[in-house]
């Protein structure tokens, strides 16, 4: 007796081959077999003509951590059909806990609002895991260890390279994570601690990564001007170390390299073709979403964003020297425009939600004069969206069939009052867009798109036993139709369910069934087998 037989789906197994009209039957948690016709008797069977039968969907790319402590829901990302999220990136992981980090978790717990990041910071990951204890979630976990949290505990926002010393005490807590279970380690060098790393602390590192078969991905020294320069430091690393590198959020993030993005994908190809190990994901979408000290030059951020905002409180020469650096980059409103921010920790009400060129007419302050204004009021410490790319590089980039998508973003729920003003629409639209321009532009067909976002993530993690739908394999499976699927999810109004997802199953369970979440928490950490 089976548990539960999908009939008549359009069944896209994941590998990208033909898809055909059949059943899949599901025992015990695990996909049995895969037919154009299955007579075998089922507990529970289920008619799915006319819908796409896919295994579920892997967010190659999220920030979700430890948000399902808060609300094990899970809903942004469940509803578009994801079951799997990779996380602890951007060099950011809930442990090892940092010094910065706690007293960042001191504050918004003062304002009442502990985000799920700050209350559930680790020592390790395992205590993590202890933390967590039995309870369920509704998406699986593939854990990275971020090596920004390991500098910020080891080094500090300090801007200098880290000491022998100091790289030998980040490689033994890289150590300590890859034997409890993490599948890479992730780099955020746009961000303090990071971008103060230097090469010879990055190499030891990921050398240690190579070793020990885990790969790395790594949000870019700078997504923008110098992105080029930014893939060769990387594209070195990767040839000198020998890992497996997945760059984070594939960007052209500033005019100067807007059109460039077939030059910025074959520079990837050519280093693969020279010996590393490249692959890359991208969101799609032309805003991004980080912090607005992110405008502001490396120099400025040494010691960390609140000191920056000190300095740029008290210290003209300095503040004018930020200036300087600004003025050219944001000449006119519509620059302003482009930055908007989403929230300041409920620490600055008056600018939630409002763009930095609405606040230049609010204070009459020309925008880069705002821009200095608001990361003053704001300690350095917002998160906010900024409109940095050019459409049509992120359609080029959506075309590629070997780059995978991830959503950057966190599974909150669709309860805006869950949340601090308004989140990037990714957050809740990602794969579902995804598939739509995929349709709608005609970049590559169904079956392919659905490669992208399911054997294509897995295979660069290391999943074996998922991703794809095969006899033997997890049966985790997602249905949607192909044909509505589209996410509804704007700038405005972000906190939207995306359409055309009929079923998510987990193990075998209905996680999503007829669109709407069942009771069963199915997710858990999945760790890596440590050899
Ligand atoms: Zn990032």
């Amino acid at each position: 007796m089976l548990d539960l037989l999908l009939q008549n789906g359009l069944i896209c197994d994941g590998t990208g081959t033909s898809p055909f009209v059949g059943d899949v039957s599901i025992r015990d948690g695990k996909i049995v077999e895969i037919a154009p016709h299955i007579t075998e008797e089922a507990r529970e069977t289920v008619d799915v003509s006319g819908l796409v039968i896919a295994p579920a969907f892997i967010d190659m790319h999220s920030h979700s951590d430890a948000w399902f402590m808060e609300d094990d829901r899970c809903q942004a990302k469940l509803y578009q059909g994801v079951a799997t999220e990779v996380v602890g990136q951007c060099g950011s992981s809930p442990f090892p806990r940092s010094v910065s980090q706690a007293s960042r978790i001191r504050r918004e717990a003062e304002a009442g609002k502990l985000s799920a990041m700050g209350a559930y910071q680790a020592g390790t990951f395992a205590k993590l895991l202890r933390l967590k204890g039995d309870r369920k979630m509704s998406t699986n976990l593939v854990q990275f260890i971020g090596h920004n949290a390991v500098r910020n505990g080891v080094v500090g926002p300090l801007a200098r390279p880290a000491w022998d010393d100091e790289i030998k005490i980040s490689r033994f807590l890289l150590g300590q994570a890859i034997e409890q279970g993490v599948w890479g380690m992730s780099l955020g060098l746009g961000y303090v601690p990071g971008l103060f790393a230097d090469k010879a602390e990055l190499a030891s590192l990921m050398e240690m990564c190579y070793i020990d078969d885990i790969m790395v991905s790594v949000h870019m020294r700078n997504e923008c001007e110098r992105v080029f320069e930014s893939l060769e430091e990387m594209i070195d690393l990767a040839k000198l170390t020998k890992v497996r590198l997945h760059i984070s959020h594939l960007k052209l993030g500033a005019k100067e390299v807007w059109g460039k993005a077939e030059e910025l994908y074959n520079r990837i190809r050519q280093a693969n073709a020279e010996g590393a190990r490249i692959t890359a994901d991208l969101y799609p979408y032309n805003a991004c979403s980080t912090g607005l000290s992110s405008r502001l030059p490396d120099w400025a951020l040494d010691g960390g964003g609140a000191r920056c905002a000190k300095r740029l409180e008290r210290e003209p020469e300095f503040r004018a020297q930020v200036l300087e650096y600004l003025r050219p980059r944001y000449p006119e409103k519509e620059d302003g425009d482009r930055l908007y921010i989403v929230g300041t920790g409920g620490r600055c009400p008056d600018i939630d939600g409002k763009t930095v060129g609405q606040l230049s007419e609010e204070w009459n302050l020309p925008v880069p004069e705002a821009i200095v204004e608001t990361l003053i009021r704001t300690g350095c410490d917002d998160d906010s969206i900024i409109t940095n790319m050019d459409e049509k590089d992120v359609l080029w980039l959506l075309g590629r069939n070997d780059l995978a998508i991830g959503s950057d973003a966190s599974c909150r729920p669709f309860d805006p009052a869950a949340s601090d003003g308004k989140p990037h629409p990714r957050t809740f639209g990602t794969f579902p867009r995804f598939l739509r321009l995929c349709r709608e532009h005609d970049l590559c067909p169904v079956e392919t798109a659905v490669r992208r976002i399911t054997q294509l993530p897995a295979s660069i993690v290391g999943l074996n036993d998922r991703g794809v739908l095969k006899p033997g394999m997890v049966a985790d499976v997602t249905v949607f139709n192909k044909d509505t699927i589209t996410d509804t999810a704007t700038f405005d109004e972000p906190f939207q369910k995306p359409v055309g997802v009929e079923h998510v199953i987990m193990n075998g369970v209905f996680a999503l069934k007829n669109g709407e979440q069942t009771e069963e928490r199915l997710g858990d950490y999945l760790l890596k087998p440590y050899l």
